[in-house]
C-alpha cells in the first residue's frame, strides 16, 4: 500500500488474491523466505508515454499510453491493451496482476503483462482510431516482440484496432513479426475463433462446474451483462448448449429479450454500426431497453457478469442470490466486487473467478503464437475443441487445488492456489531476480 498509494484496483486484486494464500504459505514457507511476494506484487518493468494525435478537425490530441510487463517467470509478458477512458496505471496493473495467474492456470507458458490507454473510441471516425493507434504503435513497438512481450485486445481493442497496430509495428520495425501481437484478422496470421475464445471459453468452464454438481445450461435462463467482444460470444455458446440468454448491456443500460438475445441484430448494433444498445429494443419486438439498474435485477439460474471491473455489488448480490441463482461466471476481470464473492459463497451459489474463466481468450492466443511460429493455421473444429480442452483441465486444475487446500468447490482458492504455486516455484528456480 505504501508503494501504490491510490491504487483502489491494483491493491483490491492483490488483497483478493493474497487472502487466500494462507494454506499454501503454511505448506512452502521456501515461499516467504525468498521473498516471492515482495516480488510478485512489483511489476518487473512499467512504461508510460504520451500519445499524440490528430482529430478529424485537426486539433492535437493527447492521451496516456501505459505498458505493465508484470512478470515473465512463465514466459514472454502475455496480455492486452484496453482502451477506454478509465484506464490509469491501477486499472493496468490489476489487470497486469491478475494476468500472472490466469496465464499460469493456461499451461501455455506466458507471463503477464496489460497495458491501454485512456483513449475513448466511443464516437470517434474510422480515421481517428487508425491515427490514435498509429501513434500509440509508434512508442510501444520499442518494448515489445514475439519473445519479449505480446499484446491482444481486451475493452476498446478488437479486431479493427489490432489491425492498425500490427501494420504500424510491421512499418516501424520494417518485419512480418506475425507473433508480436494475437487477436489479428484470420486471413492474416490471427486464430480461428480467438475473437470468440473468451466468451465461449467462460460458457464452457461454467458447463464443467455446473456438471460436478449434477447441474446444466440447457433450458436455464441466463443473464449477460456487456455486449463487446466477450458477452457477445458467451451468448451465443448459452444459445448453443440449449440455454437462453436473455439480456445484454453497454454503458448507457440494459436489453431484455424473454425470447433470448437475437444474435444477428446484436451483432449488428454493436458490432457493425457501433451504435447504443437501445437500438436492439427499438427493431426487436417484445424486448425492451432499461435505463436504470442493471441486468443483475432480471431473474435467472445463471449470471456471466462480461463487462468490466466491479459491475457486480453485493446489493445485485442479494437481488441475484433472492431470485434463486445458481452459478456466477465471470467473463470480465473482477466484475464482482469482494462482498458480493462472499454473499454468493456463502449462499452456495457456484462461483467462478474471471482469472480461472475468462482464461480462454489468452488460451487461444498463446495458440495463434503456436500457428504463428510454425506458419501452420488451423481449422475451426481443431481451435474450438483445443480451447475446450484447456477449459476443461482449468476446471479441473482449479477444483483439484480447492479440494487439495480443504474448500472443495471454492474456485478463488482453487484458482489462486494453483496458479500461484507454478508461479512461485518457476521464480523460486530462476533466482533472485
Ligand atoms: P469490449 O470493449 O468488446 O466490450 C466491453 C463492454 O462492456 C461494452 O458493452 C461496454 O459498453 C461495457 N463497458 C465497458 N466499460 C464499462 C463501464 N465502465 N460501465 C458499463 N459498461 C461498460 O470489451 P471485451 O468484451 O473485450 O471485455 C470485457 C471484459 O472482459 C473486460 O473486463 C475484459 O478485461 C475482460 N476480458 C476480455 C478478454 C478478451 O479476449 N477480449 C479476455 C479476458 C477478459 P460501452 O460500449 O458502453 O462502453
Amino acid at each position: 500500500e505504501r508503494r501504490s498509494p491510490g491504487e483502489s484496483e491494483f491493491l483490491q486484486a492483490v488483497r483478493e488474491v493474497l487472502e487466500t494464500l494462507e494454506p499454501v504459505l503454511a505448506e512452502h514457507p521456501e515461499f516467504i523466505e525468498a521473498g516471492i511476494l515482495d516480488r510478485l506484487v512489483e511489476p518487473e518493468r512499467q512504461f508510460v508515454f504520451r500519445v499524440p494525435w490528430t482529430d478529424d478537425q485537426n486539433r492535437v490530441r493527447v492521451n496516456r499510453g501505459i505498458r505493465v510487463q508484470f512478470n515473465s517467470a512463465l514466459g514472454p509478458y502475455k496480455g492486452g491493451l484496453r482502451f477506454h477512458p478509465s484506464v490509469n496505471l491501477s486499472v493496468i496493473k490489476f489487470l497486469g496482476f491478475e494476468q500472472i495467474f490466469k496465464n499460469a492456470l493456461t499451461s501455455q507458458r506466458i507471463g503477464g503483462g496489460k497495458g491501454g490507454a485512456d483513449f475513448d473510441p466511443n464516437g470517434k471516425s474510422d480515421a481517428e482510431v487508425m491515427r490514435f493507434c498509429q501513434s500509440f504503435m509508434t512508442e510501444l513497438a520499442h518494448h515489445i516482440g514475439e519473445h519479449t512481450d505480446i499484446p491482444a485486445g481486451d475493452i476498446g481493442v478488437g479486431g479493427r484496432e489490432i489491425g492498425y497496430l500490427f501494420g504500424q509495428y510491421r512499418r516501424i520495425m520494417q518485419r512480418y513479426e506475425a507473433g508480436v501481437l494475437t487477436g489479428k484478422g484470420v486471413g492474416w496470421g490471427g486464430a480461428e475463433v480467438r475473437t470468440e475464445a473468451t466468451g465461449y471459453g467462460a460458457v464452457f468452464f461454467a458447463e464443467e462446474m455446473l456438471a460436478r454438481a449434477g447441474q446444466g445450461i440447457e433450458g436455464r435462463r441466463a443473464l449477460v451483462s456487456g455486449s463487446g467482444n466477450v458477452a457477445t460470444y458467451a451468448i451465443e455458446k448459452v444459445q448453443q448448449l440449449g440455454g437462453k440468454a436473455i439480456t445484454a448491456s453497454d454503458s448507457s443500460g440494459y436489453i431484455v429479450d424473454e425470447a433470448g438475445i437475437d444474435l444477428d441484430l446484436l451483432k449488428q448494433v454493436k458490432d457493425v454500426e457501433r451504435a447504443r444498445i437501445s437500438e436492439y429494443a427499438q427493431r426487436r419486438p417484445g424486448s425492451h431497453f432499461v435505463a436504470d439498474g442493471t441486468v443483475w435485477d432480471v431473474p435467472a439460474e445463471l449470471a456471466f457478469p462480461c463487462a468490466t471491473q466491479n459491475e457486480l455489488s453485493g446489493a445485485n448480490a442479494r437481488t441475484l442470490i433472492a431470485n434463486g441463482v445458481r452459478a456466477v461466471t465471470e467473463g470480465a476481470n473482477m466484475p464482482t466486487m469482494p462482498d458480493a464473492v462472499e454473499l454468493f459463497q456463502d449462499a452456495g451459489v457456484l462461483f467462478a473467478p474471471g482469472k480461472a474463466a475468462n482464461a480462454g481468450g489468452v488460451a487461444t492466443s498463446a495458440l495463434e503464437m503456436s500457428q504463428n511460429a510454425a506458419r501452420s493455421r488451423w481449422d475451426r473444429d481443431k481451435s474450438e475443441s483445443r480451447l475446450h480442452g484447456i477449459m476443461r483441465d482449468v476446471h479441473e486444475t482449479t477444483f483439484a487445488a480447492s479440494e487439495r487446500y480443504g474448500k472443495p468447490g471454492d474456485y478463488v482458492l482453487g484458482a489462486n492456489s494453483a496458479a500461484f504455486v507454478t508461479v512461485a516455484q518457476a521464480m523460486l528456480a530462476q533466482g533472485v531476480i
